[in-house]
């Protein structure tokens, strides 16, 4: 069953082709111009998720990442309101996905900000868990529903065993704390079967579904 889609900017360049978000999002927080981008992905997202509704299509939630930037220097509260307001999109159908180490290093400050987004009735997920420092009294504390494992150790459970051990702790630590786990980077169905016999129930990646243009 599709749960969700989640939004993954991409660049097409008249002479360099497609240019993939790594090449250009460090440069854009750095610049400051993922405000304008991140404010520009919503709002598409939001648009997109509106013409499933309205074609009766059913895709789970919109998932948009949302940077750091746009937390501490966006009013990314009121962008989010105002962007469910105008594309008439019900907030429980829209996710937004905030890093791990994003998360960890301001858990005081954003705090509030998680909060507000919460209120406005969208749900939130921990982004490329694993690869940040995370501390289990915030994970307790902040108001998260989702929690996305990332794809590194997603694809290296067929090799690895300590990864295994850790792989198989977040998701009975996400099931017990009731947050719903997804598993990034899905690329074959040896990583798929282990995962589901494990007591993970939603997979992102190439083996699910490639990326689409809408
Ligand atoms: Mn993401």
């Amino acid at each position: 069953k599709l749960t969700g889609a989640e939004a993954l900017v991409r660049w097409q360049h008249p002479e360099m082709g497609l240019v993939p978000p790594d090449s250009f999002i460090p440069l854009a927080e750095e610049t400051g111009l993922i405000l304008p981008i991140g404010e520009w992905v919503l709002r598409t997202a939001c648009n997109q998720a509106r013409k499933w509704l309205d074609s009766g299509r059913q895709f789970g939630v919109v998932a948009v990442n949302i940077s750091g930037n746009q937390i501490e220097r966006g009013d990314i509260v009121e962008l989010v309101r105002q962007v469910l307001w105008e594309t008439h999109l019900p907030a429980h159908l829209l996710e937004l996905e905030i890093t791990e180490s994003f998360i960890m290093k301001h858990a005081n400050e954003a705090l509030d900000t998680l909060l507000a987004l919460r209120n406005l009735g969208v749900s939130l997920a921990i982004d490329d868990f694993g690869t940040g420092y995370s501390s289990l009294a915030y994970l307790k504390r902040l108001p998260l529903d989702e929690i996305k494992i990332d794809r590194s150790f997603v694809n290296d459970i067929i090799k690895d065993p300590e990864t295994v051990s850790i792989v198989e702790a977040i998701i009975t630590m996400a099931s017990k704390l009731g947050l719903s786990v997804v598993a990034e980077g899905v690329e074959n169905s040896r990583e798929f079967d282990f995962l589901r016999k494990r007591g993970c129930h939603c997979f992102q990646g190439y083996m699910i579904c490639k990326p689409m243009s809408d």
